[in-house]
C-alpha cells in the first residue's frame, strides 16, 4: 500500500525536467539538482543535444553539480559554450536562500532555508538543516518535509501541520548548501587533507529533521541514491541514516530500493504508551513494527537498525520499561540510542533525570546491546532532535485519498497532539 499522500500540489512529476517544462511559463527555468542521470539527459535532449552525447554531457554535469558544487554555468567549462548558454537560459542551478544561521555554543550550526520559488509550480516555505561537528565526524541532519502529517507528542515538528513534501532536488539541496556555507568544495576549501582533496566535514548525513521520510518515499529515495552516487557527493550509504516513525509498509521498500541504514523511532515498549507518544503506532503497532524489523532487508550484525528512543520523566524509563525492551528486541540485530528528551515552548514532558537515563542505558548494555546517551547538540539554538520547525503554514489541508488513512491523524477525530495548532 502506498501511503504517500496523494494531493494534486505535491504530487511529484515521474518525470521532473519533462513536466516542469510543459507546464511552466516560458521563462522558468529547470532546476537540474534532483533530475536523475536519466532525466538530466533527456533535458539536454530537449536542449539540442545529440542522442548519443547526452549520456557523456549528462554525466559531466554531474561532476559539476555534485562533485565540484558548481553555481555557475559559465564555469563548466568541459562543455561547449553554446551548451553553457542554452543552460543558462533553461537551466536553473539556484539553492535555497539562507535566511538565518545561528550557531551553537558547542558548535552545531542551524540554518533557515527559503525553498526556491522559482521551482515551478511550488509555493516558498522554509525548512531547517543542522550540522553537528563532532572530532571524528561531521553529521548533516536534513529535512524531507515542510513539517509532518504525524503528531509525535514529544516533537515539536509535530506541532507544525504538513505544509508540503520536499522534492528530491530540495532535500539534496540541503546538502549542497551545507557544503557551501562549510567550504567544502575542492576549490573552496581553506583546509585540504594531506593528498590535496577537501577536508570532508559533512562525513555523515541523517534523515532525521523536519518530517516523515517514509511518508515522501519518492523523493527521499531519489535525493539519497544521487547523494550516495560515487561520481557525485558519494556520501557512503552506510554513513546515511533515515529515520522512520514506523511506516510499516514502507520499509521494506526502504531497505530493498534506497539501502541507507535504518533508525526506528521506538520510544515505548508497550502499545498503550507508544500509541500515546507516536500516533502512528495506533496504526502500525509494536508487533508489526518489530516484525517489519526482523525481516528488513540486509539487516545483519554489520548493518544493525538503531532503535532510538527518547527519555521521558515517569512515562518510558523505568528498569521495567529496559527490560520490556530488550524482550522486544529479541532476534533482531540492533543498537539502541537513548536521547534525553529536548524541551521546546510548550513541550508536555520533562527528560528523564540523569540516573535514570544511566540505570535503563545499563540494564539494555548488560543484555548485548549497545546503548549510546545521544548527548544533547545544539540545544541552545532549538537545533536539537525533535525542536526543528518553520514558520511555513499551508493554507488548505491535505485531503487522504480515498482508501487510504488519514496520514494527518492515523485515529480519525482525535486530537493526539495537545500543542498543535
Ligand atoms: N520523522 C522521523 C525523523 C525525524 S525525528 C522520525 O520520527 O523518526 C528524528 C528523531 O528525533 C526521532 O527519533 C524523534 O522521535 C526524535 N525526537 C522528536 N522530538 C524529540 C524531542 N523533543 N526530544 C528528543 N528527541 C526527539
Ligand atoms: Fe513527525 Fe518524526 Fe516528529 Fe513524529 S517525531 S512528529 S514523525 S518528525
Amino acid at each position: 500500500m502506498n501511503l504517500k499522500i496523494k494531493h494534486a500540489q505535491m504530487a511529484e512529476p515521474t518525470d521532473p525536467a519533462a513536466t516542469a517544462s510543459a507546464r511552466a511559463p516560458q521563462a522558468a527555468r529547470q532546476p537540474l539538482a534532483g533530475l536523475d542521470r536519466g532525466e538530466l539527459g533527456a533535458f539536454l535532449g530537449r536542449l539540442g543535444v545529440a542522442e548519443k552525447a547526452a549520456p557523456m554531457r549528462a554525466n559531466q554535469i554531474w561532476n559539476w553539480l555534485y562533485a565540484r558544487g558548481a553555481r555557475d554555468f559559465g564555469a563548466m567549462t568541459t562543455l561547449s559554450k553554446d551548451l553553457r548558454e542554452a543552460l543558462a537560459q533553461r537551466a536553473s542551478l539556484r539553492r535555497p536562500e539562507i535566511m538565518r544561521e545561528r550557531q551553537s555554543s558547542d558548535g552545531t550550526r542551524k540554518w533557515l532555508l527559503r525553498l526556491d520559488p522559482e521551482e515551478a509550480g511550488r509555493k516558498p516555505a522554509e525548512i531547517e538543516t543542522v550540522y553537528i561537528p563532532e572530532e571524528d565526524r561531521g553529521t548533516l541532519c536534513i529535512s524531507s518535509q515542510v513539517g509532518c502529517t504525524l503528531t509525535c507528542s514529544f516533537c515539536h515538528t509535530g506541532t507544525q501541520r504538513l505544509v508540503r513534501n520536499l522534492s528530491a532536488g530540495e532535500i539534496l539541496a540541503q546538502i549542497l548548501v551545507a557544503r557551501d556555507a562549510l567550504g567544502e568544495w575542492p576549490h573552496a576549501s581553506p583546509t585540504p587533507d594531506r593528498a590535496g582533496a577537501p577536508r570532508r566535514r559533512i562525513t555523515n548525513v541523517v534523515v532525521m529533521g523536519m518530517g516523515e521520510p517514509l511518508y515522501n518515499f519518492d523523493n527521499v529515495k531519489k535525493a539519497l541514491l544521487i547523494a550516495s552516487d560515487d561520481a557525485g557527493l558519494a556520501i557512503s550509504k552506510r554513513r546515511i541514516t533515515l529515520s522512520t516513525s514506523g511506516v510499516v509498509p514502507m520499509m521494506r521498500r526502504c531497505g530493498e530500493e534506497i539501502g541507507v541504514m535504518l533508525a526506528v523511532s521506538l520510544h515505548g515498549v508497550r502499545d498503550e504508551v507508544r500509541d500515546r507518544l507516536v500516533p502512528i503506532n495506533r496504526k502500525f503497532p509494536i508487533a508489526r513494527l518489530m516484525e517489519a524489523c526482523r525481516t528488513y532487508p540486509r539487516v545483519s550484525n554489520t548493518r544493525r537498525i538503531t532503535f532510538e528512543y527518547v527519555m521521558l520523566r515517569d512515562i518510558n524509563d523505568t528498569a521495567d520499561d529496559a527490560r520490556a525492551l530488550v524482550g522486544l528486541l529479541a532476534g533482531i540485530p540492533a543498537k539502541i540510542n537513548l536521547i534525553p528528551f529536548n524541551p521546546w515552548p510548550g513541550s508536555p514532558y520533562e527528560c528523564s533525570p540523569w540516573e535514570r537515563i544511566e540505570r535503563f542505558a545499563e540494564i539494555v548494555n548488560r543484555a548485548g546491546y549497545a546503548s549510546p546517551i545521544r548527548a544533547p547538540r545544539g540545544r541552545d539554538i532549538m537545533a536539537a532532535c525533535g525542536q526543528l520547525k518553520s514558520r511555513s503554514r499551508r493554507v488548505r489541508a491535505p485531503e487522504a485519498a480515498p482508501g487510504e488513512p488519514d496520514a494527518r491523524n492515523p485515529v480519525r477525530g482525535q486530537r493526539l497532539n495537545p500543542a498543535r495548532r
